[in-house]
């Protein structure tokens, strides 16, 4: 294997297809929050690899379930019964209060299997020829990046080159324009959205809106799914952000954080959608991945019995008071709930920010012009302190 920064880097840019902007680091090692470049050079870790790695880098429990199931049984398709993977769908059931679960392997791909739920569900109950497909979400949303999930993605500049996209989602903004539609267009089968907008720039969905389309959904016998790919897990302080919502919704569905930087996604559903799919509907060779799987449940382990969920409100804002203290009027905006929070920053933008970051050992990153922290939740006050003392380094830079 390569071990110079310069090699690794030609050797990634002639051999990996050129669809992202790296940042000019890269990542041999880590010990929760901290990061290692091939130098040994510390990076405090305020991403966890896009909200996945939740228990950060190395957590002692999480690896020794992962390896344990590597040396047990890696995977054996969804043709048999194994006990890792029913054992991690109820306990996800009995956390969330979900009646079942379909297990992929993405976010994306729970998405799609929600997709198909919401439309089945229709089909059976109202028949082709009522036309009953049309799926809502909202503007500035991200679903993913299959050809079905960047159709549901209501962001325009995700509707470029990839011609015909799946038909029948439409996009409102959310106000009292997406609840009018709801209202009134018998066509729509199902209302898909993320209570706060990662991708978007974290973006925190009020409260009564949501409760509003919960309500219409209810009235209409719409399907309410709730995409908690990135919110879900912890992330925002409550297991679901749905808690915080107070709401109940069909469909939940959730990834990134679940498999503690394992690939894995599921779709949960509630006592109404429980039932919508059957044999050979819809499957994944993939899902349900005895390793992953494995990973996943001492994720739940950490976050539920070791109280790792019960700190993340207050660490997120212990982040919140110390960025404010650290920076003044620098900070335009903080939004986000829990440790998924969103900067505006006065000046420099957020590509900037995140690059300046990198050369000063702090790892952030951007969600449109918001600098986006999704620490792991494992992060140590100190870890904060000294990711946050690395971050002002790298602004002070900029503001030269
Ligand atoms: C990241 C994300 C997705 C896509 O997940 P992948 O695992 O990349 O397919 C979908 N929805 C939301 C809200 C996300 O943040």
């Amino acid at each position: 294997m390569k071990n110079t920064f310069e090699e690794i880097r030609s050797q990634d840019k002639e051999f990996i297809m050129n669809t992202y902007g790296r940042f000019d680091v890269a990542f041999v090692g880590g010990k929760g929050s901290t990061l290692y470049n091939e130098k040994g050079d510390s990076y405090i870790d305020f991403g966890s690899g896009i909200g996945t790695s939740a228990l950060g880098a190395n957590d002692e429990k999480w690896s020794a379930a992962v390896s344990k199931q590597a040396n047990t049984l890696a995977h054996i398709s969804n043709l048999y019964y194994n006990p890792v993977t029913s054992e991690l769908a109820e306990k996800l059931c009995k956390v969330t209060g979900m009646k079942n679960v379909f297990f992929g392997n993405s976010g994306a791909e729970a998405n799609e299997c929600a997709i198909k739920i919401a439309r089945k569900y229709s089909f059976e109950k109202y028949g082709a020829e009522s036309g009953r497909n049309k799926i809502l979400t909202l503007k500035n949303s991200f679903h993913g990046r299959t050809v079905t999930t960047l159709a549901a993605t209501g962001q325009d500049v995700f509707h470029n080159y990839f011609f015909p996209f799946t038909e029948g989602f439409i996009f409102e903004e959310a106000n009292e324009k997406a609840l009018e539609i709801l209202k009134n267009d018998d066509k729509i089968c199902g209302v898909l959205m993320e209570l706060v907008q990662g991708e978007g720039g974290v973006f925190v969905l009020d409260k009564e809106f949501v409760e509003t389309v919960e309500k219409i959904a209810r009235e209409k016998d719409i399907v309410f799914m709730i995409d908690e790919v990135q919110t879900g897990v912890g992330r925002t302080g409550t297991f679901l952000a749905c808690e915080q919502y107070g709401i109940k919704p069909d469909v939940v569905t959730l990834a990134k954080g679940l498999g503690g930087g394992l690939p894995i996604g599921a779709a949960l559903c509630g006592e109404k959608t429980c039932k919508v799919l059957g044999a050979s509907d819809h499957g994944s060779t993939f899902g349900g991945n005895t390793v992953s799987c494995a990973g996943a449940l001492a994720v739940l382990e950490r976050l539920l019995d070791d109280g790792i969920l019960a700190q993340v409100s207050e660490k997120g804002a212990y982040i919140r008071a110390k960025l404010t203290e650290t920076f003044g009027d620098k900070i335009k905006e903080i939004r986000g709930l829990g440790m998924m929070l969103g900067i505006d920053f006065d000046g420099p933008t957020s590509k900037e920010i995140a690059v300046a970051g990198i050369a000063n050992g702090v790892a952030v990153l951007t969600a449109k012009a918001a600098v986006r922290l999704l620490p792991p939740l494992t992060i140590t006050y100190s870890e904060i302190d000294e990711g946050i003392s690395r971050l002002k380094k790298a602004v002070d830079s900029l503001n030269k």
